[in-house]
């Protein structure tokens, strides 16, 4: 087969590592890539948003599966395009993908459909949401509607605070996607990350993670787009990833299906366990980065089939994912100064060291300057994962690969799976 992967971080390098792997893959192409993936895949400079670039080359590679990474890619109608000419895509349409782009467009399905979630309210000004702050207690949830890069959420531990994000989003901070804002009730409980590919009509259980969302030891310091991860998360047992496998996402694809909007690709469910059993966070219409990461190392089948049975709507029939009985983690090493202002251009060395299967260093943000050296070039730069037969072991054989690379300034957390292993 012809397989044409859209992106360029650490979760489209793991992708395109084990989509190397399958006896199916015949041509794999990556756009944009990264240098890392180019051991696997050959690279195309076409943006993840170009949208008739991406499809001219899908035809010119004859293209037998798009499988798209980044959300960005569906909300500018990849998929969509792709479907007109026919061409399967592992991806949802603009439409579907709405449970990720639009928050207040996934909290009101969510009441329609009656799945557990926080109660909220959706304002375009500042009044009215004021009135719904009056019915709640602190500490407030305000979220931009659209997307805004992880940062169009502010939990508000005082009712000044609460306004003044309010105010701040609809005065246009986020641009168009804080025209809107969603106030939610704020939940209690330990977050993890539940993971279903979905074919449009039904969903195949694709294995669960939990990440590490501030950028210091301690969950200490701002929000990142995730300093590590691993998988599986102990906290989330059989019996409830059943109840939100029931309760969410079932009826979810069933009912994006019955709304006229079949969703296919991955359905990310950021779940919240509270007291009362699992509650939505947020759905993200793609993998996690770098949950990924850690689901691809213990992912024992094919992946290619599965992605093709999703996007040609044939999942029903397909089997199992067959997963490695073992822990896996990924480890983020990210450039100095990394979420606010990181420093690109350090010089990697080590990267290129072997581990056999049992650790891999996926590239992030990655590039080879005019000398052809590997050097940063964005916040996060590799991903350092690792298996092994208990969570502490595979913590323990990233941890020593991380100790062969060099990044002059480069920083990561040294306390990843502290939740499932304890402080230490
Ligand atoms: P991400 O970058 O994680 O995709 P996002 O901008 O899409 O973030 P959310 O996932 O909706 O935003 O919220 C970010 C974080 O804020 C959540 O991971 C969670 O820790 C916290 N949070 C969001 N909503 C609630 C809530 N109702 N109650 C408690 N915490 C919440």
């Amino acid at each position: 087969l012809n397989i044409l992967l859209v992106g360029s971080g650490g979760r489209e390098h793991a992708l395109a590592w084990k989509i190397a792997q399958s006896p199916l893959c015949g041509r794999l192409v990556a756009a944009p890539g990264n240098p890392g993936m180019a051991a696997v895949a050959e690279l195309r400079a076409v943006k993840v948003t170009d949208v008739e670039g991406l499809v001219a080359l899908a035809q010119e590679i004859a293209a037998d599966l798009v499988v798209v990474g980044p959300e960005s890619a569906l909300e500018v109608g990849l998929a969509d395009r792709l479907a007109e000419i026919g061409i399967p895509c592992f991806g949802g349409s603009q439409r579907a993908a709405r449970l990720e782009t639009s928050k207040a467009f996934t909290k009101d399905f969510c009441a329609r459909h009656d799945l557990p979630t926080a109660a909220y309210g959706v304002f375009t000004d500042a009044p009215a949401a004021g009135a719904f702050l009056d019915t709640l207690q602190a500490p407030f949830v305000i979220k931009a509607d659209g997307l805004a890069a992880g940062k169009g959420v502010v939990i508000a531990q005082t009712r000044p605070e609460a306004d003044a994000a309010v105010l701040d989003m609809l005065g246009g901070r986020f641009g168009t996607a804080g025209a809107r804002v969603v106030i939610e009730e704020f939940m209690q409980g330990e977050e993890a990350s539940l993971f279903a590919l979905c074919d449009g009509k039904t969903a195949l259980l694709f294995g669960a993670a939990q990440d590490h969302k501030r950028a210091y030891d301690g969950d200490e310091g701002p929000n990142t787009g995730g300093m590590g991860t691993y998988s599986p998360p102990p906290v989330l047992t059989d019996a409830l990833v059943r109840q939100a496998w029931n309760e969410l996402i079932l009826p979810t694809v069933r009912g994006m299906a019955a709304e006229g909007n079949p969703y296919v690709g991955v359905l990310y469910a950021g779940l919240m366990l509270t007291p009362e059993g699992p509650k939505l966070v947020e759905y993200n219409a793609r993998f996690g980065d770098p949950e990924c990461q850690t689901l691809m190392l213990r992912l024992e089948s094919d992946l290619v089939p599965i992605l093709l049975a999703a996007a040609k709507g044939e999942l029903a029939g397909a089997a199992k994912p067959v997963w490695r009985d073992e822990a896996a983690i990924c480890v983020v090493l990210a450039a100095e100064g990394y979420p606010d202002a990181p420093n690109t251009g350090g010089v990697i060395t080590g990267a290129e060291a072997e581990f056999g299967d049992r650790a891999v260093i996926f590239h992030a943000g990655t590039a080879r300057d005019d000398a052809g050296q590997l050097v940063a070039s964005g916040g996060r730069v590799l991903n350092v994962c690792a298996l092994g037969t208990t969570l502490l072991e595979a913590r323990e054989a990233a941890y020593a690969a991380l100790e062969t690379i060099s990044l002059p300034g480069g920083f990561y957390r040294r306390d990843i799976g502290w939740r499932a292993l304890g402080q230490g």
